[in-house]
């Protein structure tokens, strides 16, 4: 099937509690928008509370459940941080139907002779080391759901390398890699791991990765959402371990 005809029902994610990181921007923003009107709670991930609060007020202006706000930093948390999440989140809603693990840095465009270890080091923390240590954190809540989806957000350079993609591009083989493990691992039938690619799309990242390109010719946000509602939604709940395009 084409993903992006996908054709979602209005009430898709009724009565589900959604767990969106980096969704005070960019492609995380239009998620979280678009999971909560499809009747998710959702729980808005990020590092800048003030751009929290405005989709916070947004979603409860559309009538939309009411969402949450988990303000964390991604490059410097710990373990300890991640139980406090689990905590928070366990005596909130007791339970988690689905992560979509969104949050990202590009890092610097440079030859891997060039690239500084520091930098390295932060893109690591941010594109794997934090969706691995809060899945791991979170699983037990998501084993409570009734049908637990979990997405992983990958990038072509992440099945491909491309010179000049360093660390972002290793970061997103090993989110692949950590997406086919956890969906491998897993006994429980109603959980589920997918990676999505949402390929070229409007936002700040894209326009930092490529500041020739005119930003109108991209595809915007808006446009991948009957992708990622699908792999969100029961009715991909046949897929685990795979890794879908959402412009396909
Ligand atoms: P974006 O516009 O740069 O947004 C990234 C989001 O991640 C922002 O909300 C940002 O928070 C948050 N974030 C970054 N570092 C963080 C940290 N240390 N702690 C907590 N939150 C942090 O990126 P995007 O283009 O929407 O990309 C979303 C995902 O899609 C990423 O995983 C990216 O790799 C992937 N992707 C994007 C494209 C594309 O063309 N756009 C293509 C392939 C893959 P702030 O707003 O507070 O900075």
């Amino acid at each position: 099937m084409k993903y992006s005809e996908y054709q979602p029902r209005p009430d898709l994610l009724k009565n589900k509690v959604i767990l969106i990181t980096g969704a005070g921007d960019g492609i995380g923003r239009t998620a979280a928008l678009s999971y909560a009107l499809h009747g998710a709670t959702v729980v808005l991930h990020g590092r800048t509370i003030n751009k929290l609060e405005v989709i916070y007020d947004e979603i409860e202006g559309l009538g939309a459940p009411q969402p949450a706000i988990l303000p964390l930093q991604l490059s410097s948390a710990s373990t300890r941080d991640y139980e406090l999440l689990a905590d928070t989140l366990t005596s909130q809603f007791g339970r988690l139907d689905g992560i979509l693990h969104n949050a990202g840095i590009l890092g610097e465009r440079l030859p891997l002779s060039d690239y500084p270890t520091d930098i390295w080091d932060e893109v690591m923390a941010v594109n794997l080391r934090a969706p691995f240590a809060m899945t791991q954190a979170l699983l037990p809540l998501l084993e409570k759901s009734e049908a637990a989806s979990v997405i992983f957000a990958s990038s072509g350079v992440g099945r491909e390398a491309r010179a000049l993609w360093g660390a972002y591009s290793v970061s997103k083989f090993g989110v692949e890699a950590m997406c086919q493990i956890f969906a491998k691992e897993n006994t429980y039938p109603q959980l589920r791991f997918n990676c999505i690619n949402p390929g070229a799309t409007r936002t700040a990242m894209r326009a930092k990765a490529f500041p020739n390109e005119d930003p109108l010719t991209l595809p915007t946000s808006e446009m991948l959402m009957p992708a990622y509602l699908y792999l969100m939604g029961e009715d991909s709940k046949h897929l685990n371990g795979e890794s879908i395009n959402a412009q396909d």
